[in-house]
């Protein structure tokens, strides 16, 4: 007999083995660039306007607490759909320019709720192969037969619509904007048009475009495109919790009806949403603080004479695991903060380091970061 703990105590040790145990580590955060207890400077977080401890944030986040109490208590479509959702949603379409949208709890669950929401067995799902593990959760939720294309290669992807797509009733395309572990972004309006001359549908997951990029409006409005639905977040750039979908006021009616991480799941508290609030208008009203975390970006990868990066995201793909770690390390005690990203939230042999580049680091920091770099990872190349 096999107990469950003799099990799990296996498992644990073969990551070990390998250099892939993860373990959590208490953080906590003092201000947009520094993590309480270390006085390393944080280059890995996805707070990139450093709103997550913005007072403006805090404060109304405190007042709504005051106000209306610190949960929900019910799922939106029973009791928990506070008005400040509509304000949050209403500010989030503009924001896009679209129609309407939908908060969720978070973005895994916006993910996890809409892609099987729209299509299901009968259909097909062509997805980019380095989108999120959520977007894959709720394509292989679905039960529509899911094919993965090559990383942002429309060549292949228009074969495999050529392929597939006449055996399926509906087509939808997922794809992420920014993509968040190699910072590059998906070629939208040549995607579009692929997916068009074949009768399919696009959604973006845009966890890393907004507040970034398209005057912190995001990858489609950077391209100049509108994707059927576009995903995103309100943990990253906007700098609260909860996640949404931009899209026109028929799909999110049926998304009203149709996603069960929006019907079954407790509506958020009234706090997250006040902070959604306070962000989304930051982002709206200060174009030029949204263009920092790419200046800053630009800024290492010349000092470093790596390609110009397309976003605030700069992968530094070490291999191993191993060599992952120990740069991350040795990082660390020259004072920055650079988590390793390793398999299998990236492939296997492409263990990286992943530096973000955030409002709240000044100049100066980023040039200090270069020179360890440039001391540490001489033969340090890009994917
Ligand atoms: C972070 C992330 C998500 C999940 O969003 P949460 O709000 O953190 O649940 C989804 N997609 C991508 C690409 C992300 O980076």
């Amino acid at each position: 007999m096999t107990t469950l703990d003799d099990y799990a105590r296996r498992k644990v040790r073969a990551l070990d083995d390998v250099s892939l145990l993860r373990r959590l580590r208490t953080i906590d955060t003092e201000d947009a660039h520094h993590v309480r207890g270390s006085a390393a400077i944080n280059f890995c977080s996805n707070d990139y306007l450093g709103l997550a401890s913005d007072r403006r944030l805090a404060t109304v986040a405190a007042d709504a607490a005051r106000t209306h109490g610190a949960g929900a208590g019910a799922s939106r479509l029973v009791t928990g759909n506070h008005s400040l959702y509509d304000i949050l949603e209403r500010k989030i379409a503009a924001l896009k320019g679209c129609e309407a949208a939908l908060v969720f709890g978070s973005g895994y669950l916006a993910n996890v709720g809409t892609i099987p929401a729209l299509v299901g067995a009968g259909d097909l799902v062509l997805a980019d192969t380095l989108s999120h593990a959520c977007m894959m959760s709720g394509a292989r939720l679905s039960g529509a037969r899911v094919v993965l294309f090559r990383h942002n290669d429309v060549t292949h992807l228009s074969e495999l619509l050529s392929e597939y797509r006449a055996g399926a009733r509906h087509c939808l395309v997922l794809t992420e904007g920014v993509f968040s572990m190699d910072g590059d972004v998906a070629p939208l309006p040549s995607i579009l048009a692929a997916a068009r001359a074949h009768d399919a549908w696009v959604m973006t997951d845009d966890a890393h475009g907004l507040g970034v990029l398209g005057r912190g409006r995001g990858s489609a409005v950077h391209w100049g495109v509108t994707p059927d639905v576009q995903m995103g977040t309100l943990s990253k750039a906007v700098g609260s919790y909860g996640g949404y979908v931009a899209a026109s006021r028929a799909v999110v009616d049926l998304l009203v009806n149709r996603a069960r991480s929006l019907i079954y799941a407790t509506g958020l508290p009234p706090t997250v949403i006040a902070a959604s609030i306070a962000g989304i208008d930051i982002i709206a009203g200060d174009a030029a603080l949204c263009a920092l975390p790419l200046a800053r970006a630009r800024l290492f990868a010349t000092e470093l004479g790596l390609p110009e990066p397309s976003s605030p995201i700069v992968p530094l793909i070490l291999g191993s695991s191993e060599a992952a770690l120990a740069a991350s390390q040795a990082l660390e005690a020259r004072g920055f903060l650079v988590t390793a990203i390793r398999p299998p939230t990236v492939p296997d042999g492409s263990a990286r380091l992943r530096v973000t580049f955030t409002a709240a680091h000044r100049e100066a920091d980023v040039v200090r970061l270069a020179e360890a770099m440039r001391g540490l990872l001489p033969e340090a190349g890009r994917r």
